[in-house]
């Protein structure tokens, strides 16, 4: 009888000992309550709840203690055998052990459950972040994303002093397909567009919707030259496109714009520079595409473009815009 309460008394020692010895090595609160976001008040009460519970259970852990260890005095100080312990003493001890054993599995349940709700938190909390950069219709990075993107990988590529294009590629006459074949039939084709874009990438470029019919790809380490090859594939890409309408093959092009991150240069020049050697691609023909070398417009078959009639003649589109939107507004 007495080695079974000694069992007991060891085994409250042992688990009590453990989750008092987890709470204390995490500074008073238990390690799985550090991973809880501050705000989560429910995961905070959970862990309140928690360590309530602990501090019941080191509190029987030391009325077993106590009475262990006087009985060990008991022991010491008896000179002849050691009597029997009664049965409420036993009784006693075999309630704190029963107790102690259900604390621990309602702290167990509660810690699981707890887990449960962090971790569909946590898969909530993903899912927003993750639509908040997604373009809808495409599931491309949309412009938020490349707007965070293209200064963190401009930033890593100058520390790496390793080259970096920026692409802009703008769908031909889209308006027009639009009002022939409808909107939705445009937004399949966008669709069609956007994957074909991703495969005729490599997994470390990066392919965004910049907005309406325009795509932009961030190109790391891939100089001027190199860049290129990944043009005019998205280019044949989209050219060799069929797209299927009932009996009818429909087929689209696109115009490619394209520089390189230069020293010291902003990303809204980068831009600016890609986007006139897109306008110089729609100058040249559309179906094609053309680069900013910081000097010149060219296209790859070679077409010049004098620098100051493009941005002249950009400057007039925009301002025929902004003209046509005033009208349109008064
Ligand atoms: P260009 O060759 O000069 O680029 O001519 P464009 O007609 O493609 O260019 P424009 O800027 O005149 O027209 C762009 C068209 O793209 C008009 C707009 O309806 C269409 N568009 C933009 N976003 C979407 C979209 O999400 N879905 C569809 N279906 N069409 C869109
Ligand atoms: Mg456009
Ligand atoms: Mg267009």
């Amino acid at each position: 009888m007495t080695a079974l309460i000694f069992l007991i008394a060891g085994l409250c020692l042992f688990v009590g000992y453990h989750l008092g010895h987890h709470v204390a090595s995490a500074g008073g609160n238990p390690r799985w309550a550090e991973d809880l976001p501050r705000d989560d008040i429910s995961a905070d009460l959970d862990a309140e709840y928690a360590l309530s519970l602990l501090d019941s259970i080191r509190q029987l852990t030391n009325t077993v203690h106590d009475e262990v260890d006087r009985r060990a005095g008991d022991k010491h100080e008896s000179t002849g055998p050691i009597s029997s312990p009664s049965l409420s003493e036993a009784t006693i001890v075999l309630s704190a052990a029963t107790r102690l054993l259900e604390a621990n599995k309602q702290l167990l349940t509660d810690l699981s459950s707890a887990k449960a709700e962090i971790f569909e938190q946590q898969e909530i909390l993903g899912s927003v972040q993750s639509q908040a950069i997604t373009d809808e219709l495409t599931g491309l990075l949309n412009r938020r994303a490349l707007n965070q993107e293209l200064p963190r990988l401009r930033e890593e590529s100058e520390r790496m002093q390793s080259p970096l294009c920026f692409l802009l590629v703008d769908l031909d006459h889209f308006k027009k397909f639009n009002d022939r074949f409808g909107h939705l039939v445009g937004d399949e084709l966008l669709q069609f567009v956007a994957s074909t874009l991703k495969q005729s990438t490599s997994g470390r470029d990066i392919v965004t919707r910049f907005g309406g019919e325009e795509f932009a790809c961030v190109l790391p380490n891939t100089n001027l030259d190199h860049a290129a090859i990944p043009a005019d594939r998205i280019r044949e890409a989209v050219e060799n496109l069929t797209y299927q309408l009932d009996e009818r093959e429909l087929h689209i092009t696109v115009s490619v714009g394209y520089a390189e991150a230069q020293p010291g240069e902003t990303t809204e020049q980068l831009i600016q520079r890609a986007d006139m050697a897109l306008y110089a691609a729609k100058a040249a023909g559309r179906n094609c595409c053309c680069f900013h070398d910081g000097q010149t417009c060219q296209s790859l078959q070679g077409r010049l473009f004098d620098l100051d009639s493009l941005s002249a003649a950009m400057t007039e589109v925009k301002l025929g815009a902004s003209q046509l939107f005033t009208l349109e507004r008064s």
